[in-house]
């Protein structure tokens, strides 16, 4: 959808009528910096992170004095980098096609330098382009550099940097910063190995290890929701939550990325990764103050406090699937074993679904149950609060069920906060029935959320790390994981594929949650 942004000299206006957002300051104006992007060639620059920079100086969050450097194999110029853009958010930006004067003004800061990671040559060419930005556009030595490239090479580019002068110990004069895309690392070895390489050129407070679903707003909404309302809080624990729910479930299938998926599956894709960050922010502690570092602390706390996975109960606690043929949105899809660059006797999952506990006195004994899967009835990530229910049943003549009261914050598509409560239909008798109170974004304030992209870089340019994680963190969501990755590499399912693309998932989904006596909120 096209969203009008606003800028104050005019290029193209909007004015604010929503009173709910009068008063409201929407620039928070990032540092002068060159973003160099690696990977410019590539898939998500021309999707997602051209567009967001465009986006980021039309909305006059970026000042002027910026400049954006690519950095890839493709052998291009300047100018065909600039035509390569262009295109890009024309078919990608939320504003619609790149207009004049802002595209031409813009592209004059857009430069581009061939070259493979195991050249240094073409470094220190990068090195002559950023310095003569820091000259020409007034970039003042800060530097963001933008890993958008397979995990293979991050060790490479960042040894790379150091070599050719670019780390951050050669640059005195401004901020060094590094973005680092996901995943970081396969495993818990694999991320290990990987923070020591970044640990020898980047102290933690320059990385920034990226969680896009941590940028969207329902998201960041969850602290607002639980830190700036007094009625959450004193009801936020094991006395009055029964469960809670958290969903991420995709109805694409592997997309062409069959390839990298197949190595990887639903549990380090997803669940390693965006749902246990959103388990984190559920969960945590109110933080001291709002500091991205008294906000990454309390999510570690929890972190820590996950119980270990017992090597005994991980079949009996997770639940694994993969996607046959199907149908959705009423057209025919193959199974995953089909897809391009998929094994035939694959034994990767396409859907997990885990059981944690928290233990320590704010959730003793109240089940996290987390999902992910691709080819599902719905595209729909939420996060559903269960609450306990009633303790005594006073209207019991009608023999209605009274549902659990449920808050479900909604992700995505949807981005808002809806509760379900009970309420008598109107009429002579006592019935019950369960009602819902829905409160959504859009409607609510009146503006589109910006991608998630947008708000990371912006954030990453002016110093934010809150919405990035921590390696502590990433290292306790892998040490959480890997014994149910072990466990699901070393035992092949003979059950695959188990559930058919359009549906719920797979029944040992339902079977985890039925041995409680509960079910899976629908998808
Ligand atoms: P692509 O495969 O589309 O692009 C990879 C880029 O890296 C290309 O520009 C390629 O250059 C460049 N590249 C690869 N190897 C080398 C090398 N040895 N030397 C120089 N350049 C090299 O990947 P994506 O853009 O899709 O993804 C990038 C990263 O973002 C990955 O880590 C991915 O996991 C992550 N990600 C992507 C998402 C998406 O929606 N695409 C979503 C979330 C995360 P060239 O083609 O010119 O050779």
């Amino acid at each position: 959808m096209t969203q009008t942004l606003s800028r104050p000299d005019g290029v193209p206006g909007g004015t604010d009528v929503n009173p709910l957002r009068a008063g409201v300051a929407s620039n928070r104006i990032t540092d002068p910096c060159n973003v160099v992007f690696f990977g410019a060639s590539g898939d998500l620059v021309k999707r997602m992170l051209m567009p967001a920079m465009y986006n980021l100086r039309l909305g006059d969050i970026m000042p002027n004095n910026y400049g954006i450097v690519g950095f890839s194999r493709s052998e291009w110029d300047t100018d065909q980098f600039r035509d390569e853009m262009h295109k890009s958010i024309d078919e990608f930006s939320r504003s619609g096609p790149a207009k004049d004067p802002l595209w031409s003004d813009f592209a004059k800061r857009v430069s581009y330098v061939p070259g493979s990671f195991d050249d240094i040559a073409a470094f220190k060419k990068l090195k002559e382009q950023i310095d003569k930005n820091d000259e020409e556009l007034g970039t003042q030595n800060n530097r963001l550099f933008y890993l958008s490239t397979p995990p293979s090479v991050f060790s490479q580019i960042i040894g790379m940097l150091e070599q050719a002068g670019l780390g951050p110990r050669n640059n005195p004069k401004g901020w060094t910063r590094i973005i680092i895309e996901k995943p970081f690392g396969t495993d818990l070895d694999s991320a290990r190995a990987l923070q020591l390489e970044v640990g020898k050129v980047f102290d933690e407070r320059q990385v920034y290890r990226i969680d896009h679903y941590l940028g969207k707003e329902p998201v960041q909404d969850i602290m607002a929701l639980r830190f700036a309302n007094v009625i959450f809080e004193p009801i936020w624990n094991r006395r009055y939550i029964d469960c809670v729910q958290i969903t991420a479930a995709e109805t694409v299938g592997v997309e062409g990325r069959g390839g990298y998926y197949d190595n990887a599956g639903a549990l380090r894709d997803m669940i390693q990764n965006h749902v246990t960050n959103l388990l984190a922010l559920v969960a945590m502690e109110p933080p001291v103050t709002s500091t991205a570092d008294a906000i990454r602390d309390e999510k570690y706390k929890v972190l820590c406090a996950l119980r270990a996975m017992d090597p005994n109960k991980i079949m009996q606690d997770t639940a694994r699937g993969q996607y046959d043929e199907g149908s959705i949105g009423g057209k025919p899809v193959p199974g995953y074993r089909d897809e391009p660059s998929v094994s035939p006797q694959s034994n990767t999952e396409t859907y997990a679904a885990v059981k944690f506990y928290i233990d320590n006195w704010r959730w003793a004994d109240v089940p996290f149950y987390l999902r992910s899967g691709k080819r599902l009835a719905r595209k729909n990530s939420e996060i559903a609060i269960r609450f306990k229910s009633i303790p005594h049943k006073l209207f019991g003549e009608t023999g209605d069920h009274i549902g659990n009261n449920t808050l479900v914050m909604k992700i995505q598509p949807e981005e808002g906060v809806s509760l379900r409560f009970s309420a008598k239909v109107p009429g002579p008798k006592m019935h019950i029935r369960s009602v819902s109170m829905d409160f959504n974004y859009g409607t609510g304030f009146g503006v589109v959320s910006a991608p998630a992209y947008e708000r990371l870089i912006g954030d990453a340019m002016r110093g934010d790390a809150t919405l990035f994680t921590r390696w502590d963190a990433v290292e306790r969501a892998w040490e959480q994981c890997m014994p149910i990755l072990e466990r699901w590499q070393n035992s092949y399912d003979d059950s695959f594929p188990n559930y058919s693309a359009g549906s719920q998932g797979p029944p040992s989904s339902d079977r985890l949650l039925a041995a409680e006596n509960r079910e899976w909120r629908k998808i």
